[in-house]
């Protein structure tokens, strides 16, 4: 990677959590995990720190585990996708999660790529990677989406700024009703995925609420109950490592064959992993066919409003959604009852 047209910058190896927050209380420092978005970002002068503080090397911040306690899963941010989704335990209990850690980028990427990186790339709009267009998110005036190429583009909430969120992780851990912590110098506080995205109309500037003193320092998925199944799937346009023009995570708990709760949440429709509280409604009670799937699927639309080019992302979401509940519990779009896993 060509580093020329960075601006100059500090660089420090940080080596333990509390060096890393204590060099974060000074203005301008980014932190470097794998470094894929970051240097992305630095090349294009979308992000140019005065500070990059390497937390590569920071051994504590590197596990899988299962709590012996209550049986949640706890990642260190610094654990690489390509671990996640190949640690057995993550694949046994926690098949979204490591299906979509799987599924992002690259095989090289995925090496490099850590959790909390993924989790706090910043958006994939063009307009916003590209420092000719001052968009409203950089502090403009304008959306250049709006008018301009938005295939790409969300179907959600899009008014303001029409950004995608770019992280597959985001989409399985909200499904999965993870928490993340986070710690600054002063305070640790813990934040439910759900919340911790947040829209433009909130904060046009953010795509999440960590503030600039703090760093994530666990990512932490409560335990499923044995009868509960998680799938996740993703659409790409053409070649494996594009990425998604629709993806969803889904987890379903039944009682026999009936839902008892189901949680259903699209990537790729919104600026934040976009809950489908609609469709999850639509499915608890009833038992899962591919006509109750599609039933939900079909909820998990409503109020959709897409825009002159991604009026697609209608038909493609609703297919992924169908298909994702159906592989959640083993089933396929051409069988008509049973399956489970
Ligand atoms: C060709 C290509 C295809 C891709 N396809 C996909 C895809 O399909 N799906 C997908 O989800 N992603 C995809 N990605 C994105 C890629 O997965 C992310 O860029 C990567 O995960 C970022 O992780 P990192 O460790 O390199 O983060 P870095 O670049 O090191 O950091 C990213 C940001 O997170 C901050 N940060 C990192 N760790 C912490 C922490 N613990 N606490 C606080 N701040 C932190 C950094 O300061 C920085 O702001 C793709 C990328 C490329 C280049
Ligand atoms: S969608 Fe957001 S990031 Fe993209 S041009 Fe519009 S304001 Fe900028």
């Amino acid at each position: 990677m060509s580093m020329s047209t960075m601006k100059p910058f500090q660089w420090t190896n940080a080596a333990s959590v509390d060096q890393a927050l204590a060099l974060m209380a000074e203005k301008g420092t980014s932190l470097k995990a794998g470094g894929v978005d970051l240097v992305d970002l630095m090349k294009e002068q979308i992000a140019s720190p005065e500070r990059v503080v390497n937390i590569r090397a920071i051994r504590e911040l590197d596990y899988v585990k299962l709590d012996d306690g209550d049986g949640s899963l706890r990642v260190g941010p610094l654990v690489t996708l390509a671990r996640l989704s190949e640690e057995p335990v993550v694949r046994q209990k926690f098949a979204a999660l490591a299906d979509a850690a799987g599924h992002a980028a690259t095989p090289q990427i995925r090496n490099m790529a850590t959790l909390g990186g993924n989790l706090l790339q910043r958006p994939r709009c063009w307009y916003f990677r590209n420092q000719m267009f001052p968009c409203r998110k950089k502090g403009g005036e304008i959306c250049y989406a709006q008018e301009g190429e938005n295939q790409y583009h969300a179907i959600f909430n899009n008014a303001l700024c029409a950004i995608v969120h770019p992280s597959a992780t985001a989409a399985a851990l909200v499904a999965m009703g993870a928490t993340l912590q986070l710690a600054s110098a002063k305070d640790k506080r813990d934040v439910k995925a759900e919340d911790f995205f947040i829209l433009p109309n909130v904060d046009l500037h953010r795509e999440n609420q960590l503030r600039d003193d703090e760093m994530i320092t666990e990512i932490r998925v409560p335990a499923l109950p044995a009868s509960a199944r998680s799938a996740y799937i993703k659409q790409g346009e053409k070649e494996s490592f594009d990425w998604p023009i629709a993806e969803c995570a889904v987890v379903i708990d039944r009682d026999g064959d009936k839902v008892k709760t189901a949680s259903i949440v699209m990537g790729a429709a919104a600026p934040v992993p976009h809950r489908a509280k609609e469709a999850e409604k639509a499915l608890v009670g009833q038992s899962i066919s591919p006509d109750t799937a599609r039933s939900a699927a079909k909820a998990a639309l409503e109020g959709a409003r897409p825009m002159a080019n991604n009026r697609y992302k209608l038909a493609l979401l609703e297919t992924i959604v169908m298909r994702t509940i159906l592989m959640a519990v083993g089933m396929s779009e051409a069988q008509s009852n049973g399956g489970g896993r």
